[in-house]
Order: structure tokens, then sequence, then C-alpha cells
């Protein structure tokens, strides 16, 4: 009886099956033979003991001549790294790799076991490889696909969003062009058009994001600070019907991410939560510590400490058939042309390709809490840049070329420029900016040019300018975020501005390029 609860199989196990007759044995080698994955059997000194057809075609050889080989695709002792590994722990292994067969390349989808002797002692490797090449090729034809869709409806989205915008801007352009209109009214027609406008912008970001979501920059941010930090760029947005507060009290603590992505995540909770109060209301930002136990099973995250981000608005809320498909790509209960349906989606998939997790809590009525816990990460925050305290006038009377070849553009910064006693020379591109800078008169202090630029771009500006004007500080602008556009990879030693910028950054940024020069060593 004893004997019997200590080895529970032993009553059931079959009489231990005589060896395999002849006929098995044939039996076996075709179904091996004749299987299109490729089979081999090793033994401990990396030697063939067997391989089927399909193996050794990948070898460009026969089975006959494998057999009794050692393997010497696997290294000079006939066994691979995973494979000595596999034999040590005595468990499976599976990985692809990709490998020349009579010239191409081909992916393959390999199974390493060990196998034993009568002992039980390891005495080799069993593989098995899959051609997985031509699935492979359609899984990124089809992955290509859905992204071209994607983009295609989106396309469509934000054509039709723009287009929406643009009949607010010009509507109100058109009613101060009348100029029958009183001071409150001019006052609102340029806040409407300054909301639309940035409103565009903010959609520009997102298309860009989308195309180019696979080169986040993941680094250590301090999550309190970059809420705080956002609360500066959001309030702008927000109507003043609405009663923005954000709290980050006691170091929530930080997150190894891509700072750009969080912010769009959270700027797309707060535009929802905006939307969600069309008449106003209160949105809540807070970032705080948070650890998830494993008997903590009310929660679908996976335990650890995160810093969990609370976005909660006091509007309309949604009701349970909303909820379950809010996520989705492309779901928007907004009227036709309002909604892309895309930024949830985005959110997700941000928070969740950090490991991290997002929920909601809403009814009708009730208003809307969004939790994202992000994962935490060990690291202190990183050291801040001491805040430059906002001086009052940022201007000058240095010498600005100002090189752009949008009319309209160049038009507003030459304004702002102006306005604040620079000396302005305009170019419309590369090389009328050289014929400018050949005929001026006295030292050129700052060249301010567009990145991207036909015939000559800003780059190549900069640095032959500089051979006549050592001392001239560069400031590039571009439409393309984080110093990559089409054709032109910034160069980190010119400073950087992003379009559309306001009026008041690129004050800001020109007076700190021109001050830069002047203190610092060049
Ligand atoms: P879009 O805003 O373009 O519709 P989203 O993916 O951002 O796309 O949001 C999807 C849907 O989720 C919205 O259409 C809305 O119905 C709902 N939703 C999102 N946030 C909120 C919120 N804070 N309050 C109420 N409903 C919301
Ligand atoms: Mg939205």
């Amino acid at each position: 009886m004893s004997s019997r609860e200590a080895d529970p199989v032993a009553h059931e196990a079959a009489p231990r099956a005589p060896a395999a007759p002849p006929e098995v044995h044939a039996l076996l080698r075709a179904i091996v033979d004749g299987t299109p994955d490729a089979i081999c059997v090793k033994d401990l000194q990396g030697r063939f003991l067997l391989v089927n057809r399909a193996f050794a075609d990948l070898r460009d050889s026969t089975v006959d001549d494998v057999i009794g080989q050692r393997d010497s695709a696997a290294g000079r002792d006939g066994l691979s790294a995973d494979e000595v590994a596999v034999l040590a722990s005595g468990e499976s292994h599976a990985a692809e790799t990709t490998i020349e067969v009579r010239g191409a390349a081909r992916t393959l989808h390999a199974i390493t076991f060990p196998f034993h002797d009568a002992s039980g002692t390891p005495a080799g490797l069993v593989g098995v490889l899959r051609d997985t090449t031509e699935r492979r090729h359609v899984e990124r034809q089809v992955q290509q696909a859905h992204k071209m869709e994607a983009i295609g409806r989106l396309a469509g989205a934000v054509a039709h969003n723009f287009n929406n915008l643009l009949t607010i801007i010009l509507g109100y352009a058109e009613v101060l062009g009348d100029g029958a209109v009183t001071a409150t009214e001019q006052r609102e027609a340029v806040d409407e058009i300054v909301r639309g406008a940035e409103r565009a912008a903010w959609m520009t970001r997102q298309l860009l994001a989308f195309s180019r979501a696979h080169n986040a920059t993941p680094r250590v941010v301090d999550v309190g600070a970059a809420l705080m930090d956002l609360q500066g760029l959001l309030r702008p947005v927000l109507a003043r019907t609405i009663d923005l507060s954000v709290h980050a009290g006691d170091d929530p603590g930080t997150v190894v991410m891509d700072r750009g992505q969080f912010e769009q995540a959270l700027t797309t909770l707060v535009v929802n939560a905006s939307e969600a109060m069309p008449s106003g209301g209160r949105l809540r930002l807070e970032a705080l510590r948070t650890r998830v136990d494993a008997e903590d099973v009310a929660s679908a995250a996976t335990p650890g400490d995160y810093v969990e981000v609370r976005v909660w608005d006091s509007g309309h809320g949604m009701d349970a058939a909303t909820r379950g498909r809010l996520f989705e790509p492309f779901f928007t209960t907004k009227p036709d042309g309002m909604g892309t349906g895309l930024g949830l989606s985005m959110v997700y998939g941000f928070v969740t390709q950090l490991g991290g997790h997002i929920d909601v809590t809403s009814a009708p009525g009730t208003g809307t809490l969004f939790r994202l816990l992000l994962p935490r990460s060990p690291e202190p925050a990183p050291a801040r840049r001491p805040r430059q305290v906002a001086p009052p006038q940022p201007g000058g009377s240095e010498t600005v070329l100002l090189v752009e070849d949008e009319e309209a553009v160049r038009q507003v910064a030459r304004l702002v420029l102006q306005s604040r006693g620079y000396r302005v020379l305009e170019a419309r591109d590369g090389v009328h900016a050289l014929e400018v800078a050949r005929a001026a008169a006295g030292p050129i202090d700052l060249l301010l040019s567009d990145l991207v630029m036909p015939r000559m771009n800003g780059q190549q500006l900069a640095e032959t300018l500089a051979e006549v004007h050592p001392a001239m500080r560069v400031l590039l602008m571009s439409g393309y975020p984080d110093r990559v556009a089409p054709g032109v990879d910034a160069d980190p030693r010119f400073e950087f501005l992003s379009k559309p910028f306001q009026p008041s950054v690129l004050a800001r940024r020109v007076r700190e390029c021109l001050d830069r020069g002047r203190t610092g060593p060049d």
C-alpha cells in the first residue's frame, strides 16, 4: 500500500513494451523522413545520429553524408551555446534563427530538447526546425496593410477635423477683418483662432507620433515634475470654464519611458475630459505611489511598484457599452468628423508597452476616472536643470538672419523678432540667404533657419555661413519633432526649435541662443 502511494503511477503502468520490432523501426523512419520539418538527433559530442531529408536539404547535402558528421554549424564542439544550456537545464528551448540555404535567407523556428538513455542520463539532443520564411513574409505584409489602412482612415478623419478647424479660424478671421466688432468680440475671436490653431497643431503632432511610434526614446522621467510642467502647456488650451488642478505631492517616483509619449497620453486624456464637459467642470490630475500585492486579486495589474497617474473629470461620464469599447482603435461616440477614436487606443498601447495597466471608472452623469499604473523605476529623479526666471521682455538688438521658404511663417517670425528690437535680414531659401549675408553690413549674430528647404538645407547653410561668421549662433526650425526630418538628421551642435511654435517661445529661444554665444566658450 505504502509503496503504491510513493509511486502513484506504478499500478497503472502497462507492462514494459517489448523492444520495437523492425517493422516499427521502419515505420518511424518513414515518418521522420516524410515530415516537411527538418529533424536531427545529435549525441553529446555534437555528432549527428539521425537526420531526415528535410534537414539534409537545409545543409545542401544528403542524409548519408550528414550522419556521423560533427555539426560544424554549431561551433567547434558541435554543440551551440543554446544546446549546451538545454542539456544543462533539461528543458526544451525554442528560438527563431535565420540561415542561408543555397544563397537565400531562410527563417527557421527551431525547437531543441534533450533525450535520455535507459538509465535516465542525457544522451543527446533532438532538434525540430520549421521553415517559417513564407509565413513571416505574409505576416509582415498583413501588418503593413493594416498600418496603411489605419493611416488611410486616420488621414480621412484628420482632414475632416482640419476642415472644421479651418472653418472656425477663417470664420473668426473674417469677423475681425470686417472691423465692426466690439473689443470683447475681438478678444473672443482671437481666443477662438488661437484655440483652433492649437488644436490643429496638436492633431499634427498626433499624426506624426502615429507614423513614428517606434522611435520612442525611453529615459528616467520624474512623473511629478512632468505633470507639473504639463499643466503649463494644457492650461491655455482648455476652456476657461474648466477648473484644472494638478497634484503630485510626496514624490510619486520615476518611470522609464518616452517623455513625449507620456505627455501625449495625458494630453489625450485631458482633451477627452474637456470634451466630456462642454459647459465646464472640474478636471484633476494626480500622481501617487502605488503597490500592487500578489494577494490583491481585485487588481488586474501585475504585482509590483507603480506610479499611479489619475485623470478625473466631472463630465458626462459614459455607459457600460462605451466603457466596453473605449480602447478600440477608431471607436468614437463623437459626431462625424469630431473624433478619430484613436486617442485612447494610443494611450492603451503606450501603457501596456511599458508593462503597465490602465483602467476606467465611469457611469453616466458621475464623471470619469482614468487610472494609469506605470511600472516604477528604482532610479531617483534626474536633477532638474535650474529653471530660468522668465525675463519680462526677452528681446535684443542683434542681427538675425531669418531663412524660411514658407512666406507666412517667415512673416510671423519677422514680426515677433522686430517687435522685440532685433535687426532682421530675410531670405527665402539657403542660396538666397548666402546672397543676403554677403550683401549685409556688419556681423550676423544668429541664423534662424528652416531645416528642410529646397536646394540647400538649413544645416548646409549654417556650415557654409560659419566660415565667414564664426561667432554666429544657429537655431534650426522644423515641422518634424526631435531633430529628424526626411533626408536630414539635425547636427546636435545646432539648437533646434520645432514648429509650430508660439511667438513667446521663439523669442525666448532666440534670446537663449544669443546669450549662450556670449557667455559660453565656443
Ligand atoms: P475620440 O475622442 O476621438 O472619440 P478616444 O479614443 O479618445 O477617441 O475616445 C473614445 C471614446 O471614449 C470617446 O468618443 C468617448 O465616447 C469616450 N470617452 C473618452 N474619454 C471620456 C471621458 N473623459 N468622459 C466620457 N467619455 C469619454
Ligand atoms: Mg479623444
